[in-house]
């Protein structure tokens, strides 16, 4: 640290630091109950895990954060708001100001009800019961108003929730671009569930052995540039990535040996979260400067690894050959563009998780629409399954056939996570636009992939996407790299380039 600057922001940014290393042990405790620890031990690591949070609360609410933000309000150093000094003051103040507005009441409340949510959940999904998880749903909806109103927002109150996952986006703005989306992406939608062609989708259900698929799926996520020697990939049950440190970021998947896109795509995916994670400037770690922008942004990364590079014709050009290698007896007879169009099967589900790169846009955008109206109070808890029902007809013209494949598929609303939802369709629009200015400055990313070479990417990405941090929000973020603001456009086109020839639509 530079000793001419203040002391205030020396302390701040100590304290700050300090707080991430408490933050990333609580991160490490949860990798390990979601990957290796014994059954037993859950009820001790939960006595671990709130102790932790408690202490990294208490840091986080200290009012001497507020003391040393008033002494730096009028320093030089938080005039120039996108510099890095500027960034952590303005940042950490926003984040200061927002949990500091909440009454402690309030904050165990909705922590205590997370938890007895998802177990409510569970045991209702389980048994396709709706009516056991209506009441806990309708407290935390409660629950949530009363959060929202002690942040505060501009528009509506779903704007306050929204800001905990995509800071300073507005409710207004996403239902613009997904509404403009739906629009288009409706009577795609249809258009391809009428076309004559569809894919052979047998081949990818046979024989992958789980071996071989792991050194497939790892020797791939090292080509498109994920570091293993900074980072580990590990089996879970709900594959997720996580970053413990600096040099530390973990992924997970899961291996279906009678499916493979679950793991490869899984990969792909979480290796995509985890090279943004390496990406940041590690100096910065633990600081706004050096931490992710939104899960918006997040999930791009991840999402364009996964659909705009993985299932591009370019990038099995060059993988089939391997894969090939990999699994002989599998694919011997199979061609590549056959296995091209399996992985790019279009179709409307029930299940948003196993939903295809084209219709999870709808999956979320219905409960984008639910959610808010749930919190604006138009909607009854009650009356939520039948509307859940009859947006799934509406948009993707199927309907589900009990609540378990329906309304209760998602652990988000159970564990309080309103706002949520969006950034998942936020990361592929955000994907779609980074990926063709992307293109545009690199060149012929179709030659390059077909060749193997995923760097000149990577390294965009990072100097970018990553590198900034939390030095402008994300919709400047998108402006500033893309020339224009975020719209649905760059999505559509890339979905309609693709699936134009391959169903064969006109
Ligand atoms: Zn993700």
């Amino acid at each position: 640290m530079d000793e001419s600057l203040p002391a205030a922001y020396q302390q701040l940014c100590q304290h700050q630091r300090e707080t991430a290393i408490f933050s990333s042990v609580e991160h490490l405790l949860g990798w390990d109950e979601r990957t290796l620890m014994p059954p037993a031990a859950a009820s001790y690591r939960a006595e671990q895990m709130t102790l932790l949070a408690g202490m990294i609360h208490r840091r986080q609410t200290d009012p001497q954060i507020g003391q040393w933000l008033e002494e730096l309000a009028d320093s030089p150093l938080a005039a120039d708001r996108q510099s890095d000094a500027g960034t952590v003051i303005r940042q950490l103040k926003r984040q200061y100001e927002k949990r500091t507005r909440l009454p402690q009441a309030l904050v165990e409340e909705l922590a205590k009800l997370a938890i007895e949510g998802q177990q409510v959940w569970q045991q209702a999904r389980q048994e396709d019961d709706y009516a056991s998880f209506a009441p806990i749903l309708k407290k935390t909806i409660e629950l949530k108003r009363q959060q929202a109103d002690a942040i505060g927002f501009a528009d509506c109150r779903y704007d306050a929730l929204l800001d905990d996952f995509e800071p300073q986006e507005s409710t207004a703005n996403v239902g613009r671009v997904l509404a403009a989306l739906r629009e288009d992406l409706v009577p795609l939608i249809r258009q391809i569930g009428d076309s004559r062609r569809a894919p052979d989708i047998e081949l990818l259900q046979r024989r992958y052995p789980m071996d071989a698929q792991q050194a497939f799926g790892r020797a791939a996520a090292a080509r498109i540039g994920f570091d293993f020697h900074r980072g580990r990939l590990d089996t879970t049950v709900h594959p997720f990535c996580s970053g413990l440190g600096p040099n530390d970021t973990r992924l997970t998947t899961r291996y279906d040996e009678r499916f493979f896109p679950t793991a490869f795509f899984g990969i792909l995916h979480e290796a995509g979260h985890g090279i943004y994670d390496q990406g940041l400037r590690q100096l910065w770690y633990g600081l706004p400067p050096g931490q992710e922008v939104s899960l918006g942004i997040h999930e791009s990364q991840s999402r364009m690894w996964e659909n705009q590079v993985g299932r591009s014709r370019a990038f099995w050009q060059f993988h089939f050959p391997l894969a090939q290698e990999a699994f002989p007896d599998t694919l011997a007879k199979v061609t590549l563009d056959e296995f091209y169009f399996a992985i790019n099967l279009v179709r409307p589900s029930l299940i948003r998780v196993e939903a295809d790169e084209a219709t999870y846009n709808l999956h979320i955008l219905i409960r984008f629409e639910l959610e808010q109206a749930l919190l604006e109070d138009d909607l009854p808890v009650d009356d939520l399954p039948t509307a859940w029902n009859e947006k799934y007809q509406a948009y993707l013209g199927v309907q589900p056939p009990n609540d378990r494949e329906g309304v209760l598929q998602d652990i988000h609303w159970s564990s309080g996570a309103i706002g949520y939802f969006p950034t998942y369709a936020l990361g592929n629009l955000y994907a779609a636009q980074f990926f063709a200015q992307a293109d545009a400055d690199l060149g012929d990313l179709k030659q390059q992939f077909a060749s193997g070479q995923f760097e000149p990417l990577r390294q965009w990405l990072q100097r970018n996407i990553h590198q900034p941090g939390q030095c402008y929000p994300a919709a400047e973020l998108v402006e500033r790299v893309t020339g224009r603001p975020l719209d649905h456009q760059c999505l559509l086109q890339q979905l309609r380039a693709k699936l134009g020839p391959l169903y064969e639509l006109d």
